[in-house]
């Protein structure tokens, strides 16, 4: 198939955003905004490095791409409208995978109700798919990772280190019996990004958020030094899966606070607006624990504690960072 058949391809009949002017077919998309703040973001995954043809199919792949994106959106607390894919394809690539690579993040996208509006095709030695998602939050609502303040009670959705135990699970003892196996490798290869609740916070004045992308201890030190504060979190509260006991216990401790990729929402408000989130996510059946909160600073960096059996220890940089 030439790039002329594979764009035919792919390109959606039909739009769901009534403000796109022109997607698929012209030098560039355009679209209209009516005074929300436009947010964007771009993500970038190389075959061996942030995905393995062993572990997941090709539409899985997709389906993770684009779902890490929408997870950025719900850590701005924006709604996705909108996805672009760069793609890099090699020589030994089935056209068969590349579709599916396609209708990977077309699954995810129809859920969501966001549009493909463009992107890029070329060969090369790797395969590589990059996508740049847009979205729109109402001004100045945005969820900056700066808008922790001191008594601020610390969040976090679903449950931690799902996505590391499903990963093990792939790519060790795959015969071996475990409870609830296919949780496990569903969270990794197919994770949901927590949009809904990110919306659902709308109205409330102020809310920090940040999505687990690379442990929750990572995301908390990010959040600490955007807005200049100390996070203590507790470690019997940090919530994890009802079958995660059935790890190590150096294996939960690691992939709870170090595990990547759970997608979760970790943030922090006001005591105030605690009853709320927590009415909010009953509503939608989302699980949300408080696990610490934010004081003012120690010394002169911003640090991450945890708490563990009466001992208060400064977390270290564990997690997985590519520049390390
Ligand atoms: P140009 O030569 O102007 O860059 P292309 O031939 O690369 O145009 O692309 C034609 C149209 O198809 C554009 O709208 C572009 O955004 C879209 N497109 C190209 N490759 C992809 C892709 N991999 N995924 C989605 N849209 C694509
Ligand atoms: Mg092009």
């Amino acid at each position: 198939m030439d790039e002329f058949a594979f764009i035919k391809q792919i390109k959606q009949a039909t739009y769901k955003q009534s403000s796109l002017i022109k997607g698929v077919g012209d030098d560039a998309a355009i679209f209209r905004t009516h005074g929300s703040d436009v947010v964007t973001a771009v993500d970038t995954f190389v075959d061996g490095v942030h995905f393995t043809t062993h572990t997941s199919s090709f539409v899985q792949i997709g389906y993770k791409a684009l779902s890490a994106n929408i997870s950025d959106m719900a850590a701005m607390g924006a709604e996705p409208k909108f996805y672009l894919v760069s793609i890099v394809i090699p020589p030994s690539l089935r056209e068969g995978s590349l579709t599916e690579i396609y209708d990977g993040m077309k699954q995810i996208a129809t859920k969501y109700h966001i549009d493909l509006i463009g992107g890029d095709t070329v060969s090369g030695e790797e395969l590589v798919v990059s996508i740049t998602i847009i979205g729109y939050v109402a001004s100045n609502k945005a969820r900056l990772r700066s808008d922790a303040k001191s008594d601020d009670i610390v969040f976090v959705t679903g449950t931690l280190g799902d996505s590391a135990a499903g990963l093990h699970l792939l790519t060790h003892n795959i015969n071996e019996n475990r409870e609830n196996k296919q949780y496990f490798i569903h969270r990794h290869q197919m994770p949901s990004p927590r949009i809904e609740i990110a919306l659902h916070l709308r109205h409330l004045n102020r809310v920090c958020l940040n999505d687990v992308t690379d442990g929750i201890a990572n995301e908390l030190r990010e959040i600490a030094e955007a807005s200049d504060v100390d996070i203590v979190i507790e470690d019997d509260l940090i919530p994890v899966h009802q079958n995660f006991y059935q790890f190590k216990k150096e294996q939960q401790d690691k992939w709870k606070l170090f595990g990547g990729e759970d997608f979760e929402l970790v943030g922090t408000m006001s005591e105030d607006n605690w009853q709320e989130l927590k009415q909010i996510a009953k509503q939608l059946k989302v699980n949300v624990t408080r696990i610490g909160h934010v004081k003012i600073k120690d010394s002169e960096d911003p640090k991450v504690f945890l708490k563990k059996h009466d001992t208060i220890s400064d977390v270290p940089k564990d997690g997985y960072t590519h520049l390390k």
